[in-house]
Protein backbone atom coordinates (compact mmCIF):
# COMPACT_ATOMS: atom_id res chain seq x y z
CA UNK A 1 0.00 0.00 0.00
CA UNK A 2 1.06 3.43 -1.02
CA UNK A 3 2.19 6.10 1.70
CA UNK A 4 -0.60 8.17 0.86
CA UNK A 5 -3.23 5.35 1.18
CA UNK A 6 -1.58 4.77 4.58
CA UNK A 7 -2.23 8.56 5.67
CA UNK A 8 -5.75 8.56 4.25
CA UNK A 9 -6.86 5.59 6.41
CA UNK A 10 -5.26 6.88 9.81
CA UNK A 11 -7.10 10.52 8.83
CA UNK A 12 -10.46 9.79 7.62
CA UNK A 13 -10.88 6.32 9.05
CA UNK A 14 -9.00 5.92 12.13
CA UNK A 15 -11.53 8.61 13.84
CA UNK A 16 -14.32 6.15 12.78
CA UNK A 17 -13.08 3.44 15.60
CA UNK A 18 -12.85 2.76 18.74
CA UNK A 19 -10.72 0.62 21.24
CA UNK A 20 -14.11 -0.91 22.47
CA UNK A 21 -14.68 -2.80 19.20
CA UNK A 22 -10.89 -4.80 18.75
CA UNK A 23 -10.52 -2.22 15.62
CA UNK A 24 -6.48 -1.43 16.97
CA UNK A 25 -6.23 1.80 15.36
CA UNK A 26 -6.24 0.00 11.96
CA UNK A 27 -2.82 -0.62 12.48
CA UNK A 28 -2.78 -4.57 12.26
CA UNK A 29 -3.73 -7.27 9.89
CA UNK A 30 -7.01 -7.45 10.86
CA UNK A 31 -9.50 -6.75 13.76
CA UNK A 32 -10.63 -8.44 16.88
CA UNK A 33 -13.63 -8.01 17.84
CA UNK A 34 -14.58 -9.25 21.35
CA UNK A 35 -17.43 -11.59 21.34
CA UNK A 36 -19.51 -12.32 24.57
CA UNK A 37 -22.41 -14.07 25.46
CA UNK A 38 -23.72 -15.26 22.13
CA UNK A 39 -22.93 -18.51 19.80
CA UNK A 40 -23.47 -16.79 16.74
CA UNK A 41 -22.98 -13.29 14.93
CA UNK A 42 -25.36 -12.76 11.87
CA UNK A 43 -22.70 -11.26 8.78
CA UNK A 44 -24.03 -9.62 5.48
CA UNK A 45 -22.23 -8.27 2.74
CA UNK A 46 -23.71 -5.50 -0.08
CA UNK A 47 -22.42 -3.56 -2.30
CA UNK A 48 -22.66 -0.34 -4.43
CA UNK A 49 -20.99 0.40 -7.94
CA UNK A 50 -20.89 4.08 -9.50
CA UNK A 51 -23.24 4.47 -12.31
CA UNK A 52 -25.03 0.71 -11.39
CA UNK A 53 -26.15 2.26 -7.67
CA UNK A 54 -25.58 5.21 -7.44
CA UNK A 55 -25.07 8.20 -9.38
CA UNK A 56 -21.36 9.43 -10.42
CA UNK A 57 -22.72 13.17 -8.84
CA UNK A 58 -24.02 12.18 -6.20
CA UNK A 59 -23.25 13.54 -2.65
CA UNK A 60 -20.10 11.54 -1.26
CA UNK A 61 -22.23 11.41 2.65
CA UNK A 62 -25.46 10.39 1.05
CA UNK A 63 -23.58 7.46 -0.90
CA UNK A 64 -21.65 6.33 2.61
CA UNK A 65 -24.75 6.56 4.52
CA UNK A 66 -26.52 4.48 1.48
CA UNK A 67 -24.10 1.92 1.43
CA UNK A 68 -24.41 1.15 5.39
CA UNK A 69 -28.13 1.27 5.71
CA UNK A 70 -28.54 -0.78 2.84
CA UNK A 71 -26.45 -3.62 5.03
CA UNK A 72 -28.18 -2.14 8.07
CA UNK A 73 -31.57 -3.07 6.49
CA UNK A 74 -30.36 -7.45 5.90
CA UNK A 75 -29.60 -7.43 9.47
CA UNK A 76 -33.07 -5.48 10.06
CA UNK A 77 -34.27 -8.34 8.07
CA UNK A 78 -32.81 -10.78 10.51
CA UNK A 79 -34.02 -9.06 13.67
CA UNK A 80 -30.44 -8.81 14.56
CA UNK A 81 -28.91 -5.74 16.28
CA UNK A 82 -25.97 -4.44 14.36
CA UNK A 83 -22.29 -3.55 16.09
CA UNK A 84 -19.86 -3.07 13.63
CA UNK A 85 -19.11 -3.30 10.03
CA UNK A 86 -15.92 -3.41 7.71
CA UNK A 87 -16.01 -1.07 4.47
CA UNK A 88 -13.95 -2.06 0.95
CA UNK A 89 -13.21 0.87 -0.99
CA UNK A 90 -12.39 0.71 -4.78
CA UNK A 91 -11.64 3.83 -5.46
CA UNK A 92 -12.32 4.74 -9.04
CA UNK A 93 -9.88 7.74 -10.80
CA UNK A 94 -12.53 11.04 -9.96
CA UNK A 95 -13.39 13.26 -12.37
CA UNK A 96 -15.66 15.68 -9.71
CA UNK A 97 -13.02 17.28 -7.25
CA UNK A 98 -10.19 15.52 -5.49
CA UNK A 99 -10.20 12.24 -3.67
CA UNK A 100 -9.51 13.28 -0.75
CA UNK A 101 -12.73 16.03 -0.28
CA UNK A 102 -14.68 12.97 -1.75
CA UNK A 103 -12.85 10.71 1.38
CA UNK A 104 -13.84 13.69 3.68
CA UNK A 105 -17.34 14.14 3.44
CA UNK A 106 -17.71 10.33 2.63
CA UNK A 107 -16.11 9.75 6.67
CA UNK A 108 -18.49 12.50 7.57
CA UNK A 109 -21.86 10.26 6.37
CA UNK A 110 -20.41 7.48 7.37
CA UNK A 111 -19.42 8.88 11.33
CA UNK A 112 -23.34 10.18 11.23
CA UNK A 113 -24.72 6.99 10.53
CA UNK A 114 -22.59 5.25 12.76
CA UNK A 115 -23.74 7.63 15.96
CA UNK A 116 -27.37 6.89 14.97
CA UNK A 117 -27.21 2.90 14.61
CA UNK A 118 -24.71 2.53 17.29
CA UNK A 119 -21.96 0.95 15.36
CA UNK A 120 -18.46 1.11 14.17
CA UNK A 121 -15.69 0.54 11.59
CA UNK A 122 -13.45 -2.29 12.63
CA UNK A 123 -11.62 -2.71 9.23
CA UNK A 124 -11.53 -2.85 5.23
CA UNK A 125 -9.46 -2.32 2.47
CA UNK A 126 -8.68 0.54 0.35
CA UNK A 127 -7.53 0.63 -3.40
CA UNK A 128 -7.93 2.51 -6.32
CA UNK A 129 -8.78 1.39 -9.70
CA UNK A 130 -9.94 2.49 -13.57
CA UNK A 131 -13.03 1.76 -13.32
CA UNK A 132 -15.97 2.95 -11.32
CA UNK A 133 -16.04 3.70 -7.59
CA UNK A 134 -17.25 0.86 -5.21
CA UNK A 135 -18.50 0.41 -1.95
CA UNK A 136 -18.24 -3.20 -0.04
CA UNK A 137 -19.19 -3.42 3.33
CA UNK A 138 -19.42 -6.12 5.56
CA UNK A 139 -22.18 -5.62 8.79
CA UNK A 140 -21.89 -8.04 11.63
CA UNK A 141 -24.74 -8.27 14.28
CA UNK A 142 -25.53 -10.03 17.45
CA UNK A 143 -28.72 -12.05 16.78
CA UNK A 144 -32.12 -11.71 18.02
CA UNK A 145 -32.37 -13.25 21.47
CA UNK A 146 -36.29 -14.32 20.63
CA UNK A 147 -34.78 -16.26 17.49
CA UNK A 148 -33.30 -14.82 13.90
CA UNK A 149 -36.11 -13.98 11.22
CA UNK A 150 -35.53 -16.29 8.42
CA UNK A 151 -36.84 -16.47 5.21
CA UNK A 152 -38.13 -19.72 5.31
CA UNK A 153 -41.25 -20.00 8.31
CA UNK A 154 -44.17 -18.72 6.57
CA UNK A 155 -47.08 -20.54 7.37
CA UNK A 156 -50.30 -21.26 5.67
CA UNK A 157 -52.97 -18.66 7.15
CA UNK A 158 -50.07 -16.63 8.90
CA UNK A 159 -50.52 -13.03 7.91
CA UNK A 160 -48.46 -10.87 5.55
CA UNK A 161 -47.10 -7.71 6.88
CA UNK A 162 -45.16 -4.14 5.49
CA UNK A 163 -43.69 -1.44 7.21
CA UNK A 164 -43.82 1.90 5.66
CA UNK A 165 -45.16 3.00 2.76
CA UNK A 166 -43.96 1.05 -0.55
CA UNK A 167 -42.84 2.63 -3.82
CA UNK A 168 -41.38 5.95 -2.46
CA UNK A 169 -38.26 5.39 -3.61
CA UNK A 170 -38.74 3.64 -6.74
CA UNK A 171 -40.98 7.00 -7.60
CA UNK A 172 -37.53 9.17 -6.13
CA UNK A 173 -35.34 7.40 -8.82
CA UNK A 174 -37.82 8.19 -11.69
CA UNK A 175 -38.09 11.79 -10.59
CA UNK A 176 -34.65 12.32 -10.15
CA UNK A 177 -33.78 10.91 -13.41
CA UNK A 178 -36.68 12.74 -15.34
CA UNK A 179 -37.16 16.17 -13.41
CA UNK A 180 -39.80 16.98 -16.22
CA UNK A 181 -42.10 14.43 -13.88
CA UNK A 182 -41.78 17.14 -10.99
CA UNK A 183 -45.34 17.66 -9.71
CA UNK A 184 -44.51 19.50 -5.85
CA UNK A 185 -41.33 20.45 -5.29
CA UNK A 186 -42.03 19.06 -1.21
CA UNK A 187 -43.09 15.87 -3.35
CA UNK A 188 -40.18 15.72 -5.11
CA UNK A 189 -37.99 15.66 -2.16
CA UNK A 190 -39.31 13.43 0.13
CA UNK A 191 -39.09 10.55 -2.82
CA UNK A 192 -35.96 11.69 -3.85
CA UNK A 193 -34.26 11.32 -0.39
CA UNK A 194 -36.03 8.03 0.27
CA UNK A 195 -34.20 6.65 -2.74
CA UNK A 196 -30.95 8.13 -1.79
CA UNK A 197 -31.18 7.48 1.95
CA UNK A 198 -32.78 4.37 3.08
CA UNK A 199 -34.48 3.97 6.29
CA UNK A 200 -33.39 0.39 7.91
CA UNK A 201 -36.05 -1.22 10.34
CA UNK A 202 -33.48 -1.73 12.89
CA UNK A 203 -36.20 -1.88 15.98
CA UNK A 204 -39.43 -3.00 14.34
CA UNK A 205 -36.58 -6.23 13.44
CA UNK A 206 -35.76 -6.76 16.99
CA UNK A 207 -39.33 -6.32 17.94
CA UNK A 208 -40.42 -8.85 15.37
CA UNK A 209 -38.24 -11.94 17.02
CA UNK A 210 -41.33 -12.71 19.42
CA UNK A 211 -43.45 -12.66 16.50
CA UNK A 212 -42.79 -13.28 13.32
CA UNK A 213 -42.77 -16.79 11.24
CA UNK A 214 -40.93 -15.23 8.68
CA UNK A 215 -39.24 -11.79 7.13
CA UNK A 216 -36.80 -9.88 4.60
CA UNK A 217 -36.08 -6.66 3.82
CA UNK A 218 -37.67 -4.99 0.25
CA UNK A 219 -35.06 -3.93 -1.98
CA UNK A 220 -35.95 -5.53 -5.61
CA UNK A 221 -39.37 -4.66 -5.54
CA UNK A 222 -42.60 -6.20 -3.50
CA UNK A 223 -43.92 -9.05 -5.28
CA UNK A 224 -40.56 -10.23 -6.11
CA UNK A 225 -39.46 -10.24 -2.43
CA UNK A 226 -42.18 -11.87 -1.42
CA UNK A 227 -41.88 -14.25 -3.84
CA UNK A 228 -38.80 -15.15 -2.60
CA UNK A 229 -39.77 -15.11 1.12
CA UNK A 230 -42.92 -17.39 0.10
CA UNK A 231 -40.66 -19.82 -2.07
CA UNK A 232 -38.12 -20.18 0.83
CA UNK A 233 -41.42 -21.47 3.09
CA UNK A 234 -42.84 -23.29 0.33
CA UNK A 235 -45.73 -21.62 0.20
CA UNK A 236 -48.24 -19.05 -2.15
CA UNK A 237 -50.01 -15.74 -1.09
CA UNK A 238 -52.56 -13.84 -1.51
CA UNK A 239 -52.11 -9.93 -2.13
CA UNK A 240 -54.70 -7.72 -1.55
CA UNK A 241 -53.44 -4.69 -4.33
CA UNK A 242 -55.65 -1.76 -2.35
CA UNK A 243 -53.84 -2.44 1.36
CA UNK A 244 -50.95 -1.79 -0.10
CA UNK A 245 -49.41 1.45 2.02
CA UNK A 246 -49.07 4.46 -0.08
CA UNK A 247 -47.32 7.71 1.07
CA UNK A 248 -49.15 10.48 0.04
CA UNK A 249 -46.62 11.81 -1.98
CA UNK A 250 -46.76 8.69 -4.21
CA UNK A 251 -50.91 8.72 -4.46
CA UNK A 252 -50.27 12.47 -5.58
CA UNK A 253 -48.06 11.66 -8.44
CA UNK A 254 -49.95 8.75 -9.64
CA UNK A 255 -53.38 10.18 -9.65
CA UNK A 256 -51.98 13.25 -11.46
CA UNK A 257 -49.87 11.84 -13.91
CA UNK A 258 -51.92 8.72 -14.14
CA UNK A 259 -48.53 6.70 -13.62
CA UNK A 260 -48.71 3.58 -13.79
CA UNK A 261 -49.18 2.76 -9.79
CA UNK A 262 -47.61 -1.36 -10.40
CA UNK A 263 -44.24 0.62 -12.11
CA UNK A 264 -43.74 2.43 -8.49
CA UNK A 265 -44.86 -0.27 -5.99
CA UNK A 266 -42.53 -2.59 -7.54
CA UNK A 267 -39.47 -0.80 -8.40
CA UNK A 268 -37.47 -1.57 -5.30
CA UNK A 269 -35.06 -0.27 -2.95
CA UNK A 270 -38.12 0.24 -0.33
CA UNK A 271 -35.77 -1.40 2.65
CA UNK A 272 -39.07 -2.15 4.43
CA UNK A 273 -39.74 -5.28 6.12
CA UNK A 274 -41.97 -7.46 4.65
CA UNK A 275 -42.88 -10.36 7.17
CA UNK A 276 -45.35 -12.92 8.01
CA UNK A 277 -46.98 -13.95 11.34
CA UNK A 278 -50.17 -15.48 12.75
CA UNK A 279 -52.95 -13.77 12.88
CA UNK A 280 -53.62 -13.99 16.65
CA UNK A 281 -50.17 -11.38 16.75
CA UNK A 282 -51.84 -9.26 15.35
CA UNK A 283 -52.96 -7.07 18.07
CA UNK A 284 -49.03 -7.42 19.39
CA UNK A 285 -47.84 -6.58 16.10
CA UNK A 286 -49.50 -3.48 16.04
CA UNK A 287 -48.58 -2.18 19.49
CA UNK A 288 -44.96 -2.88 18.42
CA UNK A 289 -45.90 -0.43 15.55
CA UNK A 290 -46.78 2.06 18.08
CA UNK A 291 -43.83 1.40 20.18
CA UNK A 292 -41.17 1.22 17.25
CA UNK A 293 -43.19 4.28 15.85
CA UNK A 294 -43.51 2.03 12.44
CA UNK A 295 -46.27 1.73 10.11
CA UNK A 296 -47.28 -1.59 10.00
CA UNK A 297 -50.09 -3.01 7.13
CA UNK A 298 -51.41 -6.36 6.80
CA UNK A 299 -51.26 -6.64 3.05
CA UNK A 300 -52.33 -10.14 2.58
CA UNK A 301 -52.47 -14.20 3.71
CA UNK A 302 -50.21 -16.89 3.47
CA UNK A 303 -51.76 -19.62 1.23
CA UNK A 304 -50.80 -23.15 0.76
CA UNK A 305 -49.13 -23.97 -3.04
CA UNK A 306 -46.76 -21.71 -4.83
CA UNK A 307 -46.84 -18.39 -5.97
CA UNK A 308 -48.68 -15.18 -5.64
CA UNK A 309 -52.55 -13.93 -6.53
CA UNK A 310 -52.95 -9.88 -6.47
CA UNK A 311 -56.68 -9.26 -5.72
CA UNK A 312 -58.29 -5.51 -6.51
CA UNK A 313 -60.94 -4.43 -4.28
CA UNK A 314 -63.71 -6.40 -6.11
CA UNK A 315 -61.81 -9.63 -5.25
CA UNK A 316 -61.00 -9.95 -8.68
CA UNK A 317 -58.18 -11.36 -9.65
CA UNK A 318 -55.39 -9.05 -11.07
CA UNK A 319 -52.77 -11.25 -13.17
CA UNK A 320 -49.06 -11.04 -12.51
CA UNK A 321 -45.90 -11.40 -14.49
CA UNK A 322 -42.27 -10.53 -13.87
CA UNK A 323 -43.07 -9.01 -10.37
CA UNK A 324 -45.48 -6.55 -11.17
CA UNK A 325 -49.41 -6.81 -12.44
CA UNK A 326 -50.00 -7.65 -16.14
CA UNK A 327 -52.37 -5.46 -18.16
CA UNK A 328 -54.29 -6.94 -21.15
P1 LIG B 1 -3.33 -5.40 3.87
O1 LIG B 1 -2.04 -4.99 3.29
O2 LIG B 1 -3.29 -6.62 4.70
O3 LIG B 1 -4.46 -5.37 2.87
P2 LIG B 1 -3.79 -2.80 4.56
O4 LIG B 1 -2.42 -2.24 4.60
O5 LIG B 1 -4.61 -2.68 3.34
O6 LIG B 1 -3.69 -4.30 4.95
O7 LIG B 1 -4.64 -2.19 5.73
C1 LIG B 1 -4.04 -1.80 6.94
C2 LIG B 1 -5.09 -1.60 7.96
O8 LIG B 1 -5.97 -0.55 7.53
C3 LIG B 1 -5.95 -2.81 8.23
O9 LIG B 1 -6.19 -2.86 9.61
C4 LIG B 1 -7.24 -2.51 7.50
O10 LIG B 1 -8.34 -3.11 8.16
C5 LIG B 1 -7.30 -1.00 7.58
N1 LIG B 1 -8.03 -0.41 6.45
C6 LIG B 1 -7.65 -0.30 5.16
N2 LIG B 1 -8.61 0.28 4.41
C7 LIG B 1 -9.65 0.55 5.24
C8 LIG B 1 -10.95 1.10 5.08
N3 LIG B 1 -11.41 1.51 3.89
N4 LIG B 1 -11.73 1.18 6.16
C9 LIG B 1 -11.30 0.73 7.35
N5 LIG B 1 -10.10 0.21 7.57
C10 LIG B 1 -9.29 0.10 6.54
MG1 LIG C 1 -5.14 -3.87 1.91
Amino acid sequence: MEIKEFSRIKKFFRPLTSQRMGAMELLDDAALVPIKKTDSIVVSTDALVEKIHFHSDERADFIARKALRTNLSDLAAMGAKPFAYNLGLILGKRKLGNIDQWLNLFSKGLAADQKKFGIELIGGDTVTSFGPTSICISIFGTPNPEGSLLRSGAKVGDGIFVSGTIGDAALGLILRSNSSLSYSSKGNSYCISRYRIPRPRIDLGLALGEVASAAMDISDGLFQDLNHLCGASDVGASVWANKIPLSKEVNAFVTKNKFSIEQVITGGDDYELIFTAPVNKETSIFNMARVTKTRITRIGTVQSGRGISIFDENGDIIPVVKGGYSHD
